[in-house]
């Protein structure tokens, strides 16, 4: 009788698009009068760089991520997306935008799917890859009603069950949040996650998108310091499991 039968292996992989709201000195100039929308949530994702940094760290998982500003090239979005540059980097000379692309967003871009490939060609390992975000509470006026979003392809079982289990433990933990799967966005929407789940199958690669509401990170204090300990706490609980 041959053993044919391997045991899976899961491998977290963390990554963190928007950690922070740098522009590089050559393009200073396109962000002139600019430090307040950079400093906003339109600048870069409060808390997702510490997040990410302590999910990595706590789970022993390899953690890419960015610090320049989303403004400067958004690393969220496809190649051909119209929102890849921003209001400021937009009207730059093509030569500028291309020389951004190859700076900025390819490195990253490869380097996480490079990741991934290496990992997903081990046999039988499924990569789970968490995409780390934190969201606005509110925008264009509109209150944001939840503390956390878990965003995945309702087609992709993996990431369903992960979504589901990962829930299920935060609600055990913490009854007072609410926790909504696929809010404030859709987990299909183009993303760096949507572009992945076109390059590696459903059973082999898993990619959610954690948005933790930015209320947390920016007042800080003892409630911020639970919810990241919660978050890792459940996380542990959730993705080792198959
Ligand atoms: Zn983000």
């Amino acid at each position: 009788m041959s053993r044919t039968t391997l045991a899976r292996r899961t491998a977290l992989v963390v990554t963190c698009e928007h950690g922070g709201n740098d522009v590089p000195a050559e393009y200073a100039a396109a962000f002139r009068g600019a430090a307040k929308v950079l400093a906003s949530h339109r600048g870069y994702d409060p808390g997702a760089l510490e997040l990410a940094r302590r999910f990595a760290a706590e789970l022993h998982a390899p953690l890419f991520f960015a610090t320049v500003s989303r403004l400067v090239v958004e690393l969220n979005r496809s190649p051909h997306h119209r929102a890849l540059f921003s209001q400021f980097t937009r009207p730059l000379p093509e030569a500028t935008r291309r020389q951004i692309l190859e700076r900025h967003y390819l490195p990253y871009r490869t380097a996480v799917e490079r990741e991934i490939a290496r990992l997903v060609g081990a046999p039988g390992t499924i990569v789970r890859h968490l995409s780390v975000h934190t969201f606005t509470p509110v925008l264009d006026g509109e209150t944001r009603r939840a503390d956390i979003g878990l965003l995945y392809d309702p087609r992709r079982p993996l990431e369903r069950a992960w979504c589901s289990a990962w829930r299920d433990a935060l609600l055990e933990a913490r009854p007072d949040l609410i926790v909504r799967r696929n809010y404030p966005y859709r987990g299909t929407s183009d993303g760096f996650v949507t572009y992945l789940r076109r390059r590696f199958p459903a059973n082999r690669y898993a990619g959610i998108e954690l948005e933790v509401n930015q209320k947390y990170p920016l007042a800080g204090g003892v409630a911020w310091r639970r919810l990241i300990a919660d978050l890792t706490q459940t996380l542990s609980m959730t993705s080792r499991t198959t």
